[in-house]
């Protein structure tokens, strides 16, 4: 896949390079008290960079409190003057942009349920287009990694280069102690696939829950990235959404106080070399592996033909079982979890098996 993505460096447009990218503040803005008070409360805590409030909320279903619209803009305003909190806010409508950076929000973020949509993703870029700001892009709510590239290459090809992804997991197709599934895996292609860009977490939302928020937290930065989106309501319980996922700014810091920031690399050159030999050794094990696995593979074929010749099956039960407590028994020996020992060789098994086929149904 060619992906060619023109990004502006986190590190020039964050306001401290020391610290991961802290984005605080309520779900939604609700009164200009509830967003004035919580920003002061959040600003006390020096990690917090960024204020967060939604004003143009996406409800899953109608009747539900739907934002106050563009008349927030002008509290987030005083959040700027009265703080030294950057500003954000969801933009899912050309309009809203326009509107947003008139009254001077700094940073802009897209809605999971907006990334889902081209036309309107397309919509919002065309109205950045000329603007320098920030923008983040929220994964779209189905686990498609395709979708969120390309909503973000949309935002880049207007001229966006400073530019952030935002995991916020994806809806659960089955019961799942999450709000939204995280499926790590996604947001660690994305950073493999595209590894300039920065990954921000939304606890928040992937956990539905406040008890969740610091284990979620703790495995982003676990998993190298580079800040978090945290909801926070000075009166979380009475929130008019998303009341269960919020936290009030002295539990935030709790929070923080928790959550250990890895750094990808360490200053400390001992550590650095130290890594370095320790991955060539892994690299040189892992060599092995494939060398042993193929010299294995050559067996396996040897003995497909001598079945072929005498006509005998290609599985037998019982070896299999044998070979599977074994191998399963050494394992447990060194102290090697017996599930992973079981996973790694029913896949050698069945490998194996399927090379057998075709050899033995060769003509
Ligand atoms: C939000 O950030 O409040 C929000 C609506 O998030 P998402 O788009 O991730 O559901
Ligand atoms: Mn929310």
């Amino acid at each position: 896949m060619n992906i060619s993505l023109n990004i502006t460096p986190m590190s020039d447009w964050m306001p401290n390079k020391e610290l991961p990218l802290l984005i605080a503040g309520p779900c939604s803005a609700e009164s200009e008290e509830q967003v004035l008070k919580a920003a002061h409360l959040i600003e006390r805590d020096h990690r917090a960079m960024i204020f967060r409030a939604g004003l143009w909320k996406p409800r899953t279903r109608p009747n539900n409190f739907e934002g106050v619209g563009k008349e927030g803009l002008d509290w987030l305003a005083r959040v700027k003057r009265e703080t030294r909190l950057l500003t954000t806010t969801e933009v899912a409508k050309g309009e809203h942009v326009g509107q947003a950076i008139d009254a001077g929000v700094d940073i802009l973020w897209i809605g999971a349920r907006t990334t889902v949509n081209p036309f309107s993703v397309q919509e919002i870029a065309d109205a950045l287009r000329g603007h320098d700001i920030p923008v983040l892009v929220k994964n779209p709510i189905n686990p498609d990694l395709q979708l969120w590239i390309g909503a973000i290459e949309r935002i880049n090809q207007a001229g966006i280069t400073k530019i952030g992804a935002i995991h916020r997991g994806f809806t659960p197709l089955s019961q799942s102690i999450y709000r939204n599934d995280p499926t790590w895996k996604i947001p660690v292609e994305l950073k493999r696939l595209i590894p300039e860009l920065p990954i921000i977490c939304d606890p928040s939302h992937i956990g539905g829950s406040r008890e969740l928020i610091e284990p979620i937290g703790q495995k982003a930065f676990d998993l190298q990235m580079e800040g978090l989106m945290i909801e926070t309501h000075p009166d979380p319980d009475n929130a008019l959404s998303d009341a269960r996922q919020q936290v009030t700014p002295d539990r935030l810091s709790a929070i923080l106080d928790t959550i250990v920031w890895r750094h990808p690399e360490a200053p400390n050159k001992n550590f650095a070399t130290t890594l370095e030999q320790l991955r060539g050794e892994i690299d040189e094990i892992d060599e092995q592996m494939i060398n042993l696995l193929a010299q294995r593979m050559g067996l396996v074929e040897k003995i497909a033909e001598d079945k072929k010749r005498n006509n005998v099956t290609i599985l037998q039960v019982s070896r299999y079982e044998q070979l599977l407590n074994d191998r399963i028994k050494k394992g447990e020996r060194q102290s090697l979890n017996p599930e992973f020992v079981k996973a790694i060789f029913e896949q050698v098994h069945q490998n194996s098996i399927r090379r057998q086929e075709v050899i033995m149904n060769a003509v």
